[in-house]
């Protein structure tokens, strides 16, 4: 393919996929505009690996992925045509492992709770109906959800301690971004991190290649700097983000997949 080489990272929840209906649809000309120009596409989630395995199976997407905010990278075996050093194998893909264990974060959640009395409650205090309720999902993908390795999602019964929730993570060497849905306690991993680790990669492997990524959350913003054409899409109410300020910052015309859709098309036309 002649120009520039490109590579897309998409953040999924209330991006690519929906927020309240998860649906992909809207966006589907634009996903298939990017697969007939060889484009590979990314997902850069906070979901667990379970739940990114279902959705690239639903896309037929063969590309590495990154999940829990960046605190993993998985990349298919025989992706890349040279060694690469990886933390772990694992069902077929190399693993770069990027964020704190799970257990750490669920004591480091419990002590923050202990030491400030604030009701926080995480995804591992709750049960898979609490789960599927609060995403609404079905009990099977509220599983898949539950399954994390690298990150804890919490919800706070006062929102208005979040930055003293912050500021007890960051004292104990960890955390907190803020997605669609919830709160996260993560470690030094964020969705940035991930993906300049993945463009390595991708640059040894073809030289230089511009980096597109697009999200729609504060939790997105790390990826939006260490991409070269960052776009954010609309919230389902019509405004965006709060507090997401970088140069060259694309704003997509509409909310999810719909928005999603329209930049992509619109940066395929005018790379042409
Ligand atoms: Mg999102």
């Amino acid at each position: 393919m002649a120009g520039p080489r490109f590579v897309v990272f998409t953040d999924l929840d209330g991006t690519l996929l929906d927020h309240a209906t998860y649906s992909f649809e809207p966006a589907r000309p634009a996903l298939e505009a990017l697969a007939e120009a060889g484009i590979p596409l990314v997902f850069c989630t906070s979901k667990t690996r379970d739940e990114t395995e279902h959705w690239r199976k639903a896309l037929g997407n063969t590309h590495p992925f990154i999940v829990e905010n960046g605190g993993a990278v998985f990349v298919p075996q025989g992706y890349f045509p040279f060694e690469v050093k990886f933390d772990r194998t694992d069902g077929g893909y190399g693993v770069l492992e990027l964020g704190k264990p799970y257990a750490e974060l669920r004591l480091a959640l419990s002590a923050i709770r202990a030491r400030t009395g604030i009701g926080l409650r995480g995804f591992g205090d709750m049960a898979i109906e609490e789960i599927a309720e609060r995403c609404g999902f079905t009990l099977k993908d509220a599983a898949l959800a539950a399954k994390r390795e690298y990150d804890e999602p919490f919800v706070l019964t006062e929102p208005e301690s979040l930055a003293l929730i912050v500021r007890e993570a960051e004292a104990a060497g960890l955390h907190v971004v803020s997605g669609g849905r919830f709160h996260h306690l993560v470690g030094a991993s964020d969705k940035g991190r991930a993906v300049s680790a993945l463009r390595a990669l991708l640059a040894e492997d073809q030289g230089a290649v511009r980096a597109i990524g697009i999200g729609d959350s504060v939790n997105d913003e790390p990826m939006l700097r260490a991409v070269d054409i960052p776009i954010l899409v609309r919230k389902p109410g019509g405004g965006f983000a709060a507090d997401i300020h970088l140069p060259g910052l694309v704003l997509a015309p509409y909310a999810g997949p719909e928005g999603w859709r329209e930049a992509i098309l619109e940066l395929l036309r005018s790379e042409a």
